[in-house]
């Protein structure tokens, strides 16, 4: 057992308290036990927010198989999109002695105290995919380039349109929708996509008919894709009678498949009524089936392999003593402290290009999207 954990554990519980004794006594010489480097014996705790999405479920599991590859042992746990339950399998693995902590919080806000007592056990911990906001006590930040994943989606909306280049075509009806409130993403994709769309929205070339054009009026909880098909509903009874919607900014394929569903509800899909452009990001089997028959427009694939990896990598370093590799020093301010980063690139995908980049790059098999 390692000298930190032993120490944390005494003082979690008596039964902790003898164990850690007896591990301590085993390993030290009469003295205070140094910390050991590498894989040997520590296990590293991993918290993804839920099941609910196949991303997720992907991510766990490539953590997992880097890690292992390591000599790392692993303990997994989802947290089925609520912020109590995190917190408290959080709290678990502290107890249990993880050695270090690779989280994507549900809530960005929700983990303070839990992440202080990882802190007071000296466990370092990576901010997975999402940062940890208001808080010391994160280490490192592994993700993508979030603000780059909403311009793509605002990119493909305007070059679908006709809109880039300077063409003054238009007006086209839009709506907006965006994450979940309580994920520091959100802001960064849907900042990138109005990067792209704010300009075409000032010059009325884009219409928002709902008048929903605020990040707190298009937020979706929890990224829910029947809250996004409850709001689509609402926006298509209450905005467009005679007129149709011709673009759908949607930062998540969960979202984009409840968008569509209200959009055939409400009659489009047909040759009279096409359905508009729609975004998503993630390239979840569903929406790239959906791509490739012409519904979703495109979606963001975010090569979920490298991000495991350069999480793993992270733990690596850090629990032998090395820095990691960061690309980013000045981006990613929790309101505590500027997380170092590492960003990945995102890529766009639609119809023209799932293959290259999906298939060939061996993300996917073909027979997976048939
Ligand atoms: C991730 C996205 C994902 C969304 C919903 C975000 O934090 O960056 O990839 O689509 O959560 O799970």
């Amino acid at each position: 057992m390692r000298n930190r954990r032993a120490a944390f554990a005494a003082t979690a519980t008596a039964v902790a308290l003898a164990l850690s004794l007896t591990a301590c006594g085993q390993n030290s010489e009469g003295g205070s036990e140094e910390k050991k480097g590498g894989p040997e014996g520590a296990t590293i705790g991993i918290a993804m927010p839920t099941k609910s999405s196949e991303r997720w479920i992907a991510d766990g599991d490539n953590v997992v198989k880097n890690l292992e590859a390591k000599g790392y042992k692993t303990k997994l746990v989802f947290g089925e999109d609520e912020p109590d339950q995190q917190v408290s399998q959080i709290e678990n693995m502290i107890t249990q002695g993880v050695d270090a902590l690779i989280v994507a919080a549900i809530d960005n806000k929700s983990l303070n105290n839990v992440l202080q007592q990882a802190a007071d056990a000296d466990i370092p911990v990576i901010s997975y995919d999402r940062l940890i906001l208001g808080t010391e006590n994160v280490d490192y930040y592994a993700s993508f380039d979030n603000e780059k994943v909403g311009e793509l989606q605002g990119a493909y909306i305007a070059e679908q349109l006709g809109l880039a280049d300077g063409s003054e075509k238009g007006p086209f009806n839009i709506e907006l929708f965006a994450g979940s409130n309580d994920d520091n993403n959100t802001r960064y994709f849907f900042q990138g996509a109005m990067n792209v769309l704010q300009p075409y929205i000032d010059k009325k070339q884009l219409v928002v008919r709902s008048g929903q054009t605020e990040l707190t009026q298009v937020t979706t909880l929890r990224w829910d894709g029947a809250t996004a098909q409850r709001r689509m509903d609402d926006i298509l009874t209450k905005s467009y009678k005679s007129e149709t919607v011709d673009a759908v900014l949607s930062p998540y394929d969960g979202i984009s498949i409840g968008i569509l569903s209200a959009l055939k509800s409400d009659g489009y899909g047909t040759r009279s009524k096409p359905l508009p452009v729609i975004t998503g990001q993630d390239a979840e089997v569903a929406s790239v089936k959906s791509i490739i028959a012409g519904e979703q427009s495109m979606t963001v694939y975010k090569d979920l392999r490298k991000l495991a990896k350069v999480a793993s990598d992270m733990v690596d370093a850090l629990l032998n003593d090395k820095k990691p590799e960061v690309n980013d020093t000045k981006t990613y301010d929790n309101g505590s402290k500027v997380v170092p980063a590492y960003l990945l690139e995102p890529v766009a995908v639609n119809k023209d290009n799932y293959r290259t980049a999906l298939v060939d790059s061996g993300y996917y098999k073909e027979s997976d999207l048939k």
